[in-house]
């Protein structure tokens, strides 16, 4: 007998309002749009849909409060606590967050509750401590003058995030941003808004000032234009497609927005002759299933060395079938549904190339609606594709499911050139007992990171960005603080001495 689908509060009381100045508020147009559970496709609530004049709207509320509310005359080690216990709030909340990602998005209960919610609420300790170690230095400059830097926040920054990881991508962005003193106007995927939502409140309720965190709901090119093309916002920072990263930054020209961009990914997920078998396979099922394949770091080309490619593959295969697909709810569910019917039908087009092109499926490779879903939701069965060369269309392009693509290699330094080549470089695997070819291999490999027998590996600590058209700017670790400040350089003269 199924189970009923358990419904949060949060989704009760009307549509969810967007957040500008501390306020819960409507649209300006009035408008709203339906978010829906992919893996039902039933409607789970409307959000106010928030276009030009919200982003207005909440770019005042956001200068405000950073030029001169509470938040600019706040202590570090005030702010530092404030965003600590943002995380804390995520912890003591993150079963019904868990559970919002997880009607929104689709993905297994599993993951939301063990992976997504716990890097969320570690990210804002993470931050939250750093407030205070934020800081300049003192330069020993020629002449007699005093050279010192004071680091400083950005000001207004704009945040745009994509569907797949709502509440972690919302927190990566939030986190360092707040940590270092700037306010936000945070836009979520129309996909999948609800977390971010709940989220803000949990920013109030930490003790987050008026304007400093505001959330708009909407759709790409009116909200998210909106935020990349406006004038009052000082930097804008942006995960989702390639193709769409290309627009933001041409929009943040108009006033020379600082940019970061975390954008697409065709990671090659490399094993050696002499890697464990065991522990690859382990990692490849993770590195390229986890959440139904909507990761831009998938490790969605497989290279492995030809002597083991057909075992490797045959038993990557058997993994697969075994994986389960089916109510995200489930706790025991490894794979749920795509995120919306739009996704769906764009994975099913790849498989098709494939077939088409010649590639042989073998696993997989046809939806997953009837046996997981009962005949409802996006549903997609996990697919390896053997048989496929570098130049066919699942080898070369993001598919951003769950469709992996198996392909042989010989020696070494093939693998480094067909590695890269690709306009891609967000992250890669090298599976090896051999510590030589492994460094090797993590040098050459054009690629923001590179997971040596272990895969999507994940830390605040730890930065996380792409080289070419996968984007710049790195975040996480110290290194988002680059995107969140900015640097002054101050002179002062002082009397030399003898004089
Ligand atoms: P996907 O193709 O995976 O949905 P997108 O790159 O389209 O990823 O979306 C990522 C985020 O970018 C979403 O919040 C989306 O609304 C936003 N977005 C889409 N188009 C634009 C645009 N023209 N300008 C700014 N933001 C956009």
């Amino acid at each position: 007998m199924a189970t009923p689908t358990p419904r949060p509060k949060f989704l009760d009381g009307g549509p969810k309002k967007m957040l500008i100045g501390g306020e819960w508020v409507p649209a300006a147009s009035g408008k709203t749009f339906a978010t829906i559970d992919p893996a039902t496709e039933q409607k789970l609530a409307d959000v106010c849909e928030g276009d030009k004049d919200d982003v207005d709207r909440a770019v005042v509320a956001a200068r405000r409060a950073f030029e001169s509310g509470p938040w600019s005359k706040m202590s570090a080690s005030e702010r530092g606590q404030i965003v600590w216990r943002i995380g804390d709030l995520i912890e003591k909340n993150k079963d019904e967050l868990a559970l919002l990602d997880t009607l929104d998005n689709g993905k297994p209960i599993f993951e939301t509750t063990y992976v997504d919610t716990v890097l969320a609420a570690d990210i804002f300790r993470y931050y939250g401590g750093f407030a205070t170690k934020i800081h300049g230095e003192t330069i020993p400059v020629a002449g007699s003058f005093l050279n010192y830097t004071l680091r400083e926040p950005v000001g207004v920054c704009g945040q745009i995030i994509p569907w797949n990881f709502p509440l972690l991508m919302a927190s990566w962005k939030l986190a360092p941003a707040l940590g270092a003193g700037n306010c936000v106007v945070l836009k979520p995927a129309e996909q999948t808004p609800l977390s971010a939502l709940r989220l803000a409140e949990l920013c109030l309720e930490a003790g987050v000032p008026p304007g400093v965190v505001n959330v708009i709901p909407g759709f790409g090119p009116t909200a998210g234009a909106a935020v990349a093309r406006h004038r009052g916002i000082d930097k804008v920072a942006f995960t989702g497609s390639t193709e769409v990263g290309k627009i933001v930054m041409r929009e943040a020209a108009e006033n020379c927005k600082k940019v970061s961009l975390e954008l697409g990914g065709k990671s090659p997920n490399i094993i050696l002759q002499d890697a464990d078998i065991d522990a690859a396979l382990k990692g490849v099922m993770m590195g390229m299933f986890f959440n139904q394949g909507e990761v831009c770091c998938a490790g969605s080309r497989l290279f492995v060395h030809k002597s083991i490619k057909d075992e490797f593959v045959g038993k990557l295969a058997e993994h697969a079938k075994k994986l389960k697909v089916g109510n995200p709810l489930d706790p025991e569910t490894r794979m749920g549904a795509q995120v919306s019917e739009e996704q769906y039908d764009r994975i099913l087009g790849f498989i098709k190339a494939g077939k088409e092109q010649g590639a042989k499926a073998l696993c997989g490779g046809d939806s997953a609606r009837a046996t997981a879903g009962g005949g409802k939701g996006y549903f997609i069965q996990p697919t390896v594709f053997d048989g496929v060369n570098d130049g066919m269309k699942i080898a070369r392009e993001e598919i951003f499911g769950p469709v992996i693509a198996a392909l042989p290699f010989d020696d070494l330094d093939e693998i480094v050139a067909r590695a890269n080549d690709t306009p891609y470089g967000l992250a890669a695997g090298v599976w090896t007992k051999d510590i030589d070819k492994a460094h090797y291999l993590a040098r050459k490999v054009k690629a923001g990171t590179i997971w040596v027998n272990c895969y999507n590996q994940f830390d605040a600590a730890s930065p996380f960005g792409g080289f070419k058209e996968s984007g710049f700017g790195r975040e996480m670790g110290i290194h988002a603080l680059e995107l969140y400040t900015q640097v002054k350089s101050v002179w002062v003269r002082v009397r030399p001495q003898g004089k």
